[in-house]
C-alpha cells in the first residue's frame, strides 16, 4: 500500500467514513459511481473493484466487459452533502484481460495527452470557467427554465437572490478541497460563475466532474435546478466553459510567457494557438458536443463564432486575457461549454496545441475588432473562417482531422461518433415547437 492510500484509510477510520463512491466517467462526460462500503477500501487499492463495463456509455461490447476500478488515492475527498460519512475516489479504469489502462477510458486519454505533452518537456496547467443556470423547480420537482432571480452581471443582494445558494455550493466546493477565486452573477438572469483555482490538466478535469456534481446537489438543497447546459434559454446568454491554458517547463518556467513580446506570448505560445485555431473545426465536436452546444456559438452573447485570437475582445475564439502577473500569461479558449467531457476536451485541445509547437505553425494576427460586425467580405479579407454551425457540421469536421481523432484514440473516437451521430440524427428528425408556432397555421 502507497503512503498516500494508508494516509487514505487512516482517514476513512478517524471520520467514520461508511460509504465509498469509486467514480470514474464515460465517453459522454457523466460521472458514474459504484458504492462500496467503507471496510472495502484496503482491497480497492490492492486488488481494485471490478465492475460490469458493459452497462457505461461507450465502454465495451458484452462478450468483454469485466473491467476494474483503479482508485487515484491523492482524489479521496468527503462528499459534504451526505452527513460527512461518504467519500468518493477517483478511478482509472483497468482492462481485466490486459491488466493495462482501458483505452476508453476518458481519464486515460487525457493521461496520454499529457504524456505527449511531457516527452516535449512540457507540463499542462488548465483552470476552467464552468458558467451555469439556477433554475426553480415545479410542485413536481422537476426542473423548469424560470430563473429564481433577476440579477446581471456582478449585481448585489437583494437582486442576486441566489447568493445564499451561491454561498452554500462554494462552501460545499471548500470542504472538497477547491481553492474558490471568485465567484459573480454572470450576464445572463439566473446564471452564475464560480472560478476556481488552476491545477494540473488532469487535476482540473477531475475538478470540473467533482464541480458539476456539487453545484447540483446543493442547489437541489434549495429546491432549485442546476443545468450546465449550454444554451437552456434563447436570444440570451448562453453558458461556457472557458478553458485557460498554460505550458510550464519542468523546471517551472512559464513557457507561455515572453515579457518581450507585445502580448506577453512567448513563441510557444503561439504556435499552441495557432495549433488550436487550425483544428479548431474538429475540435469543436469535442469541446461542443451537444446539439445545443451550436445555439449558444452564435453572434452577439459573449461566445465565439469565428476562428481568430484576440487580446482583447470576447467574440474571438482564443483571448489572452490581461495577466495580474507576468508570469501568469496563458491562452483562454472561449469555445468549449460545460456539456463536454473536460478528459476529452482538454485531451484534444493539448494535442491541437502541441501540433502547432511541432509544425511550427505561424500564429495570424489578433483580431482587435468585434468579429461580430464584420461582414463575409471582411472575415474574407482577415482570412478568418468560421465554427461549425451544428453538431453534424462538427462531426464532419472531426472524421476528417486525423490528428483530433488520434488524440480520442480509436475506441473513444469510434464510440463517440457512433453515440454523437445517433443524437444528432434524432434531433434532425425531430419537429420543434419553433416550427409549429412558425408554420402550423401559415400553411
Ligand atoms: N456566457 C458567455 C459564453 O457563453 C461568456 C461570458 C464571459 O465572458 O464570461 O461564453
Ligand atoms: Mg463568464
Ligand atoms: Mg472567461
Amino acid at each position: 500500500l502507497s503512503a498516500e492510500a494508508q494516509r487514505v484509510l487512516d482517514e476513512i477510520d478517524e471520520k467514520n467514513v461508511d460509504f465509498l463512491r469509486l467514480q470514474f466517467t464515460d465517453i459522454l462526460g457523466t460521472v458514474k459511481n459504484v458504492a462500496v462500503p467503507a471496510d472495502q477500501a484496503e482491497k480497492a487499492f490492492t486488488e481494485g473493484i471490478y465492475f460490469d463495463g458493459s452497462s457505461i456509455e461507450g465502454f465495451v461490447r458484452i462478450q468483454e466487459s469485466d473491467m476494474r476500478l483503479k482508485p487515484d488515492a491523492s482524489t479521496f475527498a468527503i462528499l459534504p452533502w451526505r452527513d460527512g460519512h461518504s467519500a468518493r475516489l477517483i478511478c482509472d479504469v483497468i482492462n481485466t484481460s490486459t491488466g493495462e489502462p482501458f483505452e476508453g477510458d476518458p481519464r486515460y486519454v487525457l493521461k496520454d495527452a499529457l504524456d505527449r505533452a511531457s516527452e516535449m518537456g512540457f507540463e499542462v496547467n488548465a483552470a476552467p470557467e464552468p458558467e451555469f443556470f439556477l433554475f426553480e423547480e415545479d410542485e413536481d420537482g422537476r426542473a423548469t427554465t424560470k430563473t429564481n432571480d433577476a440579477g446581471g452581471y456582478f449585481d448585489l443582494a437583494p437582486k442576486d437572490l441566489a447568493s445564499d445558494v451561491r454561498r452554500d455550493i462554494i462552501f460545499g466546493l471548500e470542504e472538497m478541497g477547491f481553492d474558490i477565486e471568485a465567484s459573480h452573477h454572470e450576464v445572463a438572469q439566473g446564471q452564475h460563475e464560480i472560478n476556481f483555482e488552476y491545477d494540473d490538466a488532469l487535476t482540473t478535469a477531475d475538478n470540473v466532474g467533482t464541480f458539476r456534481t456539487v453545484v447540483r446537489a446543493i442547489a437541489a438543497q434549495h429546491d432549485l435546478h442546476a443545468t450546465f447546459m449550454p444554451k437552456p434559454i434563447p436570444r440570451i446568454n448562453g453558458s461556457g466553459m472557458h478553458t485557460h491554458i498554460s505550458l510550464f517547463t519542468e523546471d517551472g518556467e512559464n513557457a507561455f510567457h515572453d515579457g518581450d513580446d507585445e502580448f506577453d506570448l512567448s513563441e510557444t505560445a503561439k504556435q499552441f494557438t495557432a495549433g488550436i485555431l487550425d483544428h479548431a473545426e474538429a475540435l469543436a465536436a469535442v469541446t461542443n458536443p451537444t446539439v445545443n452546444s451550436y445555439k449558444r456559438l452564435v453572434p452577439g452573447y459573449e461566445a465565439p463564432v469565428y476562428v481568430a485570437w484576440s487580446d482583447r475582445n470576447r467574440s474571438a475564439l482564443i483571448r489572452k486575457p490581461a495577466a495580474r502577473v507576468p508570469a501568469a500569461s496563458r491562452i483562454e479558449a472561449r469555445f468549449p461549454d460545460p456539456s463536454c467531457n473536460p478528459y476529452l476536451a482538454f485531451a484534444a485541445l493539448i494535442h491541437a496545441g502541441l501540433d502547432g509547437i511541432e509544425r511550427e505553425l505561424d500564429c495570424p494576427d489578433p483580431v482587435r475588432e468585434n468579429i461580430y460586425e464584420f461582414d463575409e467580405a471582411k472575415r474574407e479579407e482577415y482570412g478568418i473562417t468560421t465554427l461549425p454551425s451544428n453538431l453534424g457540421e462538427a462531426l464532419d469536421a472531426l472524421e476528417d482531422d486525423d490528428l483530433v481523432m488520434d488524440a480520442l484514440g480509436d475506441h473513444v473516437a469510434e464510440k463517440f461518433l457512433e453515440a454523437k451521430t445517433a443524437e444528432y440524427d434524432d434531433y434532425r428528425v425531430d419537429v420543434s415547437d419553433w416550427e409549429i408556432d412558425r408554420y402550423l397555421e401559415t400553411f
